[in-house]
């Protein structure tokens, strides 16, 4: 069911679409199929919840605080059930839906954190006049999810909105709608008033759409594909300006350096593409290895792809589990077809695990060579593509020639590589001797095409919120 208002709700035409597993391909829930009906329903209650004299509005900063940390509370008593839940729509692993979940509790303590700590400034303006800024929230938001990491992107754009006192219809990715159901229920047991926080399932060309060009929506924050983020940019101009922030895909390079401990490099470059099945925005998907240690890497990274152990994601032990669907699966077998077409060499995998839920085999390309396509578009799959360079320098502009921006690591003992490095590739976070390493305190988000803005940091509030300017004229200067 949808969630409008604080209450569940069939969606107006009456539809369903279904959610299948990716462990078996089975009916795992009918869900109600919002569209643009249901949207507006949704905006117009999410605009009541903003009115200057309801009840979210009149909350004092440190209260509406307070309910985010109740959130915060009730997801930790909830843990097990939402990790679960992850699994059984997404695909992902228990080990890293337990972690992220853990993660995202303290993502949402952060946040709410913030919700009182939101400060204008007096400003130093000429003549007979007192001038301040006031920072306040932007409005209703709309905020569209991706399938890939559904608690984590829910938690981020939700917690923020709200903590900036905005009001939100989030519609999540058909393929995984059933955290963001579970969540809503939480925030509404938190005491979030209703019409606050709205979720509406259904597709993207429909709800989506219908989100994007509505006009009372002020603000769209959106993570998905670079395709989309661009009609998401269009829509969101074309009745009224919404502010928009986008987190979109990436070919995230992961330099391996010769002076590099391979016994550190190997396991953190497979761990940074073959985590999640390679369903990851940042996953390392370019791996440049420098040419004197070239041979010697590509054999031990093989051996350690070989040693991956795919399979039920309910199993403790596994560490790959299914793609989140048959279309994805098919995308990155069509990939790996491409890979071996244009002449990268495929080492191990490449192959559909059995026929029962959408598993594939952990692959490795070597040979790879920056102009095939494998090296040049985002697979978002469990697929390693090792690429030879020489020099440092080299390996900069090599790294830097594409339209993303979003992550990139580099492996190396030498500190005057890993500060070039850092310094001068064009993307939004930086990896040294570690890969995928995060948290909420950390500003995240892409140059270039990979996005608009960045989410968590102490700044995390800050697109949810407007500056505003007021003078005062007096009648001697202060
Ligand atoms: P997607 O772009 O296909 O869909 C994302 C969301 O947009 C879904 O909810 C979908 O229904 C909706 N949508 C689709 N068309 C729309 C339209 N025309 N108008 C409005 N909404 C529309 O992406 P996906 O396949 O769900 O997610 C994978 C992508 O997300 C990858 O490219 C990945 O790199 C990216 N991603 C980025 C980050 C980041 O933080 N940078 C994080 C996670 C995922």
């Amino acid at each position: 069911m949808l969630f409008i208002d604080n209450e569940w709700v069939n969606s107006k035409s009456g539809k369903t679409f279904d959610t299948i597993s990716p462990q078996n391909g089975s009916v795992i829930a009918k869900v109600s199929e919002g569209d643009k009906d249901d949207i507006d329903e949704a905006v117009k209650a999410a605009r009541r919840a903003f009115h200057r004299n309801s009840e979210w509005r009149l909350l004092d900063a440190s209260e509406r605080g307070q309910i985010l940390q109740k959130f915060a509370t009730l997801v930790e008593r909830d843990a097990n059930y939402l990790s679960e839940l992850e699994t059984l729509d997404n695909g992902m692993v228990r080990s890293l839906s337990n972690m992220l979940i853990a993660s995202t509790v303290k993502s949402i303590r952060y946040i709410a954190s913030l919700a009182d700590k939101i400060q204008g400034e007096t400003v130093p303006i000429d003549g007979d006049q007192f001038s301040y800024t006031l920072r306040q929230p932007v409005g209703v938001c709309g905020l569209i999810l991706p399938w890939n990491v559904p608690i984590l992107m829910f938690v981020n754009k939700v917690m923020s909105a709200l903590a900036a006192g905005c009001t939100v219809v989030v519609k999540p990715a058909e393929q995984t709608p059933l955290t963001a159901l579970a969540l809503a229920a939480l925030l509404k047991e938190a005491g979030v008033p209703k019409g606050v926080v709205n979720v509406i399932t259904g597709y993207g060309e429909t709800a989506g759409v219908a989100l994007t060009h509505h006009p009372d929506v002020a603000k769209i924050s959106f993570t998905g594909s670079v395709e989309v983020g661009k009609l998401i940019q269009q829509a969101a101009g074309a009745n009224n300006l919404k502010r928009v922030t986008l987190e979109l895909g990436g070919k995230s390079p992961l330099v391996i350096m010769d002076d590099a401990d391979l016994n550190l490099a190997v396991p953190i470059a497979a761990h940074g593409v073959f985590t999640h099945q390679g369903q990851i925005c940042v996953a390392a998907s370019r791996l440049y290895v420098q040419s004197a240690i070239y041979d010697k890497f590509v054999q031990a990274a093989v051996n350690y792809a070989k040693n991956i152990k795919v399979g039920d994601p309910n199993d403790n032990t596994t560490q790959q589990g299914p793609q989140v669907d048959e279309l994805m699966m098919n995308k990155v077998l069509g990939y790996i077809e491409k890979g071996k077409k244009e002449g990268a060499k495929l080492l191990i995998g490449g192959k559909r695990i059995g026929t029962k839920g959408y598993y594939l085999e952990p692959t490795v390309f070597a040979d790879v060579r920056d102009e095939m396509t494998i090296a040049k578009e985002e697979i978002f799959g469990p697929v390693q593509s090792i690429i030879k360079f020489d020099t440092l320098d080299e390996v900069i502009d090599r790294a830097n020639n594409t339209s993303y921006g979003l992550a990139a690591g580099i492996i190396t003992t030498n500190i005057n590589s890993a500060l070039q490095f850092s310094k001068h590739v064009e993307t939004g976070v930086v990896w040294v001797n570690t890969y995928l390493a995060s948290g909420v305190q950390a500003p995240f988000g892409g140059f270039k095409d990979s996005g608009l803005g960045r989410e968590n940091g102490l700044h995390t509030l800050d697109p949810y919120l407007e500056v505003k300017s007021v003078i005062i004229s007096l009648p001697k200067k202060l």
